[in-house]
């Protein structure tokens, strides 16, 4: 495996057709698995559970063209990880700093809900990203499965690191940050608020002073 996927990648039978079906009524679209995005010397690894099927599955890039992608991308540059403005398309110029998204599952399922096997298919993508990535400190999960997600590509058991908003635990060489996922169902009924995310990115950046 390496860190990033074809773009043909034919593992997962219906994610392969939901890409076909995208492609047939909007062949402008990426339609693909989504590439990371980011900083390959990053210290810090945002890790979404999969791409949206009107945001990086239309743009082909992580969180870019969807509502998540909003508060995703305003409190990365709020805080230092980001730099240029957030336009919703991969070529408005925005720049990550010391930090790279990606996904556990890289192509948009159907209901935004992947299958524990398209999980499980695609996490070797997600364990060769996070060992090329040689600065990597801290792993930011957006949601309870890509928590797990991430906990399994490390070999780990779930209960190495609990649920919850703010929750950080030492993974291996690095630390997991646990957020609440940025969607706008959770950032709409204020289950998250922005406060609530920055705050987040801030402990990242805390947890990565001092360190190479
Ligand atoms: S989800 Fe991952 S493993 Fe499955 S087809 Fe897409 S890139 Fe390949």
């Amino acid at each position: 495996m390496t860190p990033e996927p074809p773009r043909d990648c034919p593992l997962c039978p219906r994610l392969v057709a939901y890409r076909a079906e995208n492609a047939a009524q909007h062949p402008e679209w990426w339609n693909g698995p989504a590439p990371s995005f980011g900083d390959p010397e990053a210290r810090v690894l945002v890790v979404g559970l999969a791409p949206g099927r009107t945001g990086a599955n239309r743009t082909g890039r992580p969180f870019t063209g969807d509502g998540a992608g909003v508060i995703l991308y305003e409190t990365l540059l709020k805080t230092g990880f980001a730099t240029g403005r957030y336009e919703a398309r991969p070529d408005d110029g925005l720049t990550l700093i010391d930090c790279m998204i990606t996904n556990a599952v890289r192509c948009a399922p159907p209901l935004n809900k992947p299958l524990p096997i398209e999980e499980a298919t695609c996490r070797p993508f997600l364990i060769d990203r996070l060992a090329a990535l040689p600065r990597l400190k801290v792993i930011v999960t957006l949601g309870d499965i890509s928590r797990k997600n991430v906990l399994k590509a490390l070999g780990l058991p779930a209960s190495a690191a609990p649920a919850g908003h703010g929750v950080e635990a030492p993974v291996g060489p690095y630390v997991l940050l646990n957020s609440y996922h940025c969607s706008r169902l959770n950032t709409n009924t204020g289950r998250l608020t922005p406060a609530m995310f920055e705050a987040i990115f801030q402990r990242a950046r805390a947890l990565i002073a001092g360190t190479r």
